[in-house]
């Protein structure tokens, strides 16, 4: 498939095909061999590019299993629309039936949220404000995150979750890859880039 190229183990490529996915989008071709050297990156484009694969895939490939009391990678996005959509897409593209995606946000019950968690988590997706209270109560650990993306940072710093956002990035572990969303790149965006992003590399498709 289009897909050959990207070097993607063999569980992610027949994860891509079932997907229905023939070749990578411009965004995820540009952002996927980036990623996968483990450098930080601004990826400036629009929903509907394929984005969320781009970021996801990159994870996914050097996922080799983990501690599933302790999340992985974590990924913040502006709605709770939003994060649904990105933890469908990661159900899609699971390379493992080990992988667990678990979603969070605002007005979701607390206790459904934790019973997921205990049935383990790999990658945790969800709203700055529910992930930063689950950090406030104690009911989850970032202490082994090595992933993390901001998705659409500029809608999360438009709804007013700079707060959450700073306090969540403050706990993360500082060996880490970070990765940055954003249709648009106002300087509030450029500071988050600048105080969490390291040396990263930039891509505008
Ligand atoms: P996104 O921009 O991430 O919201 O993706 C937009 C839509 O494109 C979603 O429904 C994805 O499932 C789909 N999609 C992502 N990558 C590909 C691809 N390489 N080929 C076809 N569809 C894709």
């Amino acid at each position: 498939s289009g897909f050959q190229p990207l070097n993607l183990i063999r569980p992610l490529l027949d994860a891509v095909a079932f997907a229905g996915y023939v070749n990578p989008s411009p965004i995820q071709s540009a952002l996927i061999p980036v990623a996968i050297t483990g450098k930080d990156v601004i990826g400036q484009s629009q929903t509907g590019t394929g984005k969320t694969a781009a970021f996801l895939i990159p994870f996914m490939n050097s996922w080799r299993g983990n501690d599933p009391r302790f999340p992985q990678a974590l990924v913040m996005t502006p709605t709770r629309e939003l994060a649904v959509q990105v933890a469908g897409e990661a159900t899609k593209l699971s390379p493992s039936r080990h992988f667990r995606t678990v979603c969070c946000y605002g007005g979701q019950k607390f206790g459904l949220q934790m019973d997921q968690l205990r049935k383990g988590i790999t990658l945790l997706v969800g709203t700055p404000g529910r992930i930063f209270d689950h950090l406030s109560r104690g009911t989850i650990s970032l202490d082994h995150v090595r992933y993390v993306v901001l998705d659409e940072a500029d809608q999360m710093l438009d709804i007013g979750f700079r707060p959450q956002i700073e306090r969540i990035m403050r706990k993360l572990p500082k060996k880490r890859q970070t990765l940055l969303l954003s249709a648009t790149m106002p300087p509030p965006v450029m500071k988050l880039v600048q105080r969490y992003l390291v040396e990263p590399e930039h891509i505008n498709i």
